[in-house]
């Protein structure tokens, strides 16, 4: 699942290589994953693309007219959903689709999804609220004025475990099971411990383990993701789902629990209390 790293950096490239792109047409061959009416699809004809962010784990797309937004897509493609950027949009069109953008000089911008679990809502820019989660979010987790004291006065309305908080969109934005494990290994703090057993030095220690890991990884994505906005890099991570491997910190073996919503933790770096 793309989590905050892997979002800043395809909505970067994004931004560089079709801001100012015209769009020719718009269409939804899977239109179950697209929350927009042909007509509204049809409307966005000649629109001018503005530049494409990231909020939490949404991918933000504003589609301009006279330099000012008409519509944003705000795409949140969960666990298999990605964009693809086509330089020749003659390029076979993929079975599970949800949108395709046709753009000036040839170049088209594909959302497909294996798993058709991605929702991707096209709003008005004042409209934003209306998407489900989005006015509960908390500040994204590599927001500038989310300080240190601004963290621990949210972490003390948030309880529950640490593995779960981290994951809460209500407590920070943007980060998910990869990017969770990474945090706890690097703050040396078990994915189960309770909130509420964390003193002032180890919530003081989680901020910054949440603040170096996003920041690495986005420095990191940098240079592995472009062009192919498509490709997920997860190759460089620590501990995530190497459960039975050496831990990179004591030399022990990584334990992993649960399935396909793993979790990987050292038992050694990481204690239970
Ligand atoms: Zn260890």
């Amino acid at each position: 699942m793309p989590e905050l790293p892997d979002l800043t950096v395809v909505a970067e490239e994004l931004a560089r290589r079709i801001t100012g792109a015209r769009l020719l047409e718009a269409s939804a061959p899977t239109p179950i994953l697209v929350r927009a009416t042909p007509e509204e699809l049809a409307g966005l004809k000649g629109c001018i693309l503005g530049a494409a962010t990231r909020r939490g784990k949404f991918l933000l797309l504003p589609f301009e007219r006279d330099g000012a937004a008409q519509r944003i897509l705000a795409a949140n493609s969960m666990l298999a959903g990605r964009f693809w950027l086509l330089d020749d949009g003659k390029a076979r069109v993929r079975a599970r689709t949800g949108l395709r953008l046709k753009l000036d000089h040839g170049r088209e911008l594909r959302y497909v999804d294996r798993e058709m679990l991605g929702k991707l809502y096209l709003v008005r820019p004042d409209a934003l609220d209306g998407i489900p989660g989005w006015s509960e979010m908390g500040p994204d987790a590599d927001d500038p004025t989310l300080t240190l004291d601004a963290f621990r006065r949210r972490i003390r309305h948030h309880p529950g475990e640490l593995k779960s908080l981290l994951r809460n969109p209500r407590f920070v934005a943007g980060i998910g099971n990869a990017y969770s494990d990474e945090i706890l290994w690097r703050a040396r703090l078990a994915p189960l411990r309770k909130r509420s057993s964390l003193r002032d030095e180890e919530v003081d220690r989680l901020y910054a383990a949440m603040r170096e890991v996003l920041a690495e990884a986005t420095e990191r994505l940098r240079t592995l993701v472009p062009p192919d906005i498509h490709e997920q890099h997860r190759e460089f991570l620590q501990v995530h789902l190497r459960g039975g491997q050496p831990c990179p910190r004591c030399g022990r073996e990584l334990r992993q629990i649960g399935g396909s919503e793993a979790t990987t933790f050292c038992r050694t770096c990481q204690p239970p209390f």
